[in-house]
């Protein structure tokens, strides 16, 4: 969607749209001043005057309802544009009930404004009006914090469409020769005016709608073309070079996922290189068929996937059989408690043991010194990353180490 259908800017004056008009979008008042009003035998009688955050045109969103009073700036205004689309997206995502709830009060104030209309009420009676203003205060945080997600979703459409993301890669040594084996492929936003935004405060938000699917399929796209660069980079080896790639629980429903890869793995034909998907416990423990399926289909194209932040959820070893994982993730505490603890140095080489005998291999994240590598290879660990052997960095940086 380019920016333009997200936003509007309205001169002083400039109507929005009529009463009685169709209506496809509500708004957000990012700055700037709307008047709501309706007319009647060309009397303009004002409803309502809003600001900043204020969101109206949202009774035709909701139905095919056409639009029961007039907008017009009052002064230059910036808008956020919520389609219908979005709308839809959001509410085949909610929960039974949320809809349902939704469905109930918009059809509530349907009947209240036709009463309203029906009685010559234009306005909202004196004496309701403190009860709407106390509802406003309570529900101005949540107002606030869903209008910010809105932004970031629009943003983050804007900047797939820009190219602000980039792949950001970080080293995985084999402990047997501390060699580069591979790469994790982590994401970045590269903000204009804001500089980079961390996966942490925008992946929750992609997950939130298919946003996610377009970000990850460019995420897959973009992992592969590195890859074949690391390839020929690291000319011939015997272990072939390989790179991960994180999904989010959404993708594994998304229908255009494994044509994409399939796709992709056609491209590596004849190379000695290959990618895994690092999937995570919990997203495992919540989907258990469709993961299974997903590995499945994953194993008949020759990708392996991973188990990602082993030990931060459920951390029980008894549902590991119903997986078919190649590889097992220690989560970074891991790290931390061995360090401190002789019980947590057993617990990692009894999980670690275990998953050799399902014939998994292990890698330990988070590793920071020297030392944690050396008790990491002392307990049977196969790989180690960390900020020890290698931040995540651009892929100029990958493909110098691995030429080196
Ligand atoms: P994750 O998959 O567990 O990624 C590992 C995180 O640990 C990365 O943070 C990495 O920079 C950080 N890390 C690596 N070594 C060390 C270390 O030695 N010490 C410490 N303290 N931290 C270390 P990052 O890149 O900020 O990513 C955070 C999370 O965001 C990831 O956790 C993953 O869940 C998500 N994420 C990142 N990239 C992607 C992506 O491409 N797709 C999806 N779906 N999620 C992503
Ligand atoms: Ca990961
Ligand atoms: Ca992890």
């Amino acid at each position: 969607m380019s920016e333009d259908r997200l936003r509007r800017t309205l001169a002083a004056g400039e109507i929005l749209f009529h009463q009685g008009q169709q209506g496809h979008a509500a708004y957000v008042i990012e700055s700037g001043a709307i008047e709501i009003f309706s007319e009647r035998d060309d009397v303009r009688q004002v409803i309502a005057q809003l600001g900043n955050n204020d969101i109206f045109g949202e009774m035709a969103l909701l139905g095919d309802a056409v639009r029961s009073a007039s907008a017009a700036a009052l002064e230059p205004t910036q808008l956020l544009v919520v389609t219908h689309e979005h709308l839809n997206e959001r509410l085949l995502g909610a929960d039974p009930m949320t809809r349902h709830l939704l469905r109930t009060v918009v059809l509530r104030c349907r009947e209240m404004l036709a009463w309203m209309r029906a009685s010559g009420a234009a306005r909202v009676p004196p004496e309701r009006m403190g009860a709407l203003a106390d509802a406003d205060e309570v529900e101005s945080t949540d107002r606030e914090l869903a209008f910010r997600r809105l932004r970031t979703e629009q943003e983050l459409e804007a900047a797939l469409e820009r190219g602000e993301f980039q792949l950001y890669f970080q080293p995985i040594v084999r402990l047997s020769d501390r060699k580069v084996a591979g790469y994790e492929a982590l994401i970045r936003w590269f903000k204009p005016g804001h500089g980079m935004v961390p996966p942490s405060e925008f992946i929750p938000v992609a997950e939130a709608s298919s946003l996610i699917n377009r970000i990850g399929l460019w995420i897959l796209e973009t992992a592969f073309d590195s890859l074949m660069k690391m390839d020929a980079a690291a000319g011939a080896r015997e272990e072939p070079i390989f790179v991960t790639v994180n999904l989010s629980a959404r993708q594994l429903t998304d229908p255009e996922l494994l044509p994409a890869l399939s796709m992709q793995v056609e491209r590596l034909k004849g190379r000695n290189c290959r990618i895994k998907l690092e999937v995570t416990e919990s997203l495992m423990i919540g989907n258990v068929v469709e993961v299974q399926l997903f590995i499945a289909h994953c194993r008949d194209l020759g990708v392996h996937v991973l188990l990602d932040d082993f030990g931060t959820g459920y951390c029980s070893l008894s549902y590991l059989h119903l997986f078919e994982v190649h590889t097992m993730k220690l989560d970074r505490s891991f790290v931390r408690g061995m360090a401190v603890s002789d019980a947590s140095e057993k617990v990692v080489r009894g999980v670690t043991r275990m998953a050799h005998d399902l014939g998994l291999n292990v890698v330990v994240e988070g590793v920071e010194r020297l030392e944690e590598a050396d008790q990491a290879a002392a307990l049977g660990i196969d790989y180690v990353q960390g900020y020890f052997y290698g931040r995540p960095a651009p892929l100029a940086d990958a493909l110098k180490k691995l030429v080196g």
